[in-house]
């Protein structure tokens, strides 16, 4: 007796992963070398409660690198060990229009936002520690409270990343020249690399997400992550800046705070409600998953979930 089969959650999942697994449209990332060679097929979507169950479907325990959808999360610690008037010292809080690797920093010397890889690099840059180690575990840490379970390090997306990063070593050159990087140049790339390969499921990105849902707390674990205001911070930068240049028309057709990341993630949340993680790895044109987008549509559009719908 399989207990999905009673679970009308999971029967929502499968509804809508069935409805999105035809679409075969994009490709996977191939600007890190490592990312080319995965397989295209799996799909999966997971959905954790903020009571704390966890539904799944489709290929929900498969295991892919975090890539961008880390962004929120390491956001939310750095903002909740530093707190916001920091945090905006370092980085903006304004959508870029841009591309996710964009050669972009306000006249101030910021990066427009957190949840693009220059904002991102800066965050990572302010988390505790000197060395690339300790800011790595600090990282690695902070990622497996929001999981709910010790994440590991793919060591050869890692090394892939780190071998043809250098755009990403030129963002951190020039916020180190604008004084917003925290960190010399080697120790946030090598510590953002890291962080981008960190591998999750689909199941890890639902609960993850539910974590700022709750507004910091794991509902699996019980243990508080973040501050409430780091959480309800971090959703509000994932609502403006999440899926890229987007994130606009994410607003208005999902209407979920969002981020994806290049390994084929994304997670979405609905605060107080629930988590949401889905995964398929082929890419459209912005780097955001064909079908991970089409199943939170469709999502969205049957069920109602639109944040600005009236309750
Ligand atoms: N590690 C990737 C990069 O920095 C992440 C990009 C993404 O997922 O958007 O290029």
């Amino acid at each position: 007796h399989d207990p999905r089969l009673t679970d009308p959650v999971h029967r929502t999942l499968a509804g809508v992963l069935d409805a999105a697994r035809p679409n075969t449209d994009g490709a996977v990332a191939d600007y890190i070398p490592e990312l080319a060679d995965v397989d295209p097929e799996p799909i999966a979507i997971a959905l954790a409660s903020t009571r704390g169950s966890v539904h799944e479907a489709g290929d929900s325990r498969v295991e892919f690198t975090i890539q961008s959808a880390s962004k929120p999360f390491v956001f939310a610690l750095a903002l909740d060990a530093l707190g916001l008037d920091t945090l905006t010292r370092h980085v903006g809080l304004e959508p870029s229009g841009e591309p996710f690797n964009a050669i972009s920093l306000e006249a101030s010397g910021r990066p427009d936002n957190p949840m693009i890889n220059a904002g991102a690099i800066v965050a990572t840059s302010l988390m505790g520690g000197e060395t690339t180690e300790q800011k790595f575990r600090e990282i690695r840490k902070g990622l497996s409270r929001f999981a709910g379970r010790e994440l590991e390090l793919d060591e050869s997306v890692y090394a892939s990343e780190a071998a043809t990063g250098d755009r990403n070593r030129a963002l951190a050159y020039l916020t180190h020249a604008a004084g917003t990087l925290a960190a010399p140049v080697d120790v946030a790339t090598d510590a953002y690399f890291r962080q981008c390969a960190l591998v999750v499921t689909t199941r890890d990105l639902a609960v993850m997400a539910a974590t700022l849902a709750t507004g910091g707390i794991n509902p699996l674990t019980r243990e508080r992550v973040i501050s409430a205001d780091a959480a309800r911070w971090t959703t509000s930068m994932m609502t403006s800046c999440g899926m890229y240049d987007a994130s606009g028309e994410w607003l208005l057709r999902v209407g979920l705070p969002a981020k994806s990341g290049v390994g084929g993630g994304i997670v979405a949340l609905q605060p107080e409600q629930f988590g949401v993680g889905t995964f398929s790895p082929r890419l459209d044109e912005r780097g955001n998953s064909v079908r991970g987008v089409e199943m939170l549509t469709t999502m969205s559009e049957r069920y109602g979930l639109h944040m600005l719908d009236p309750r």
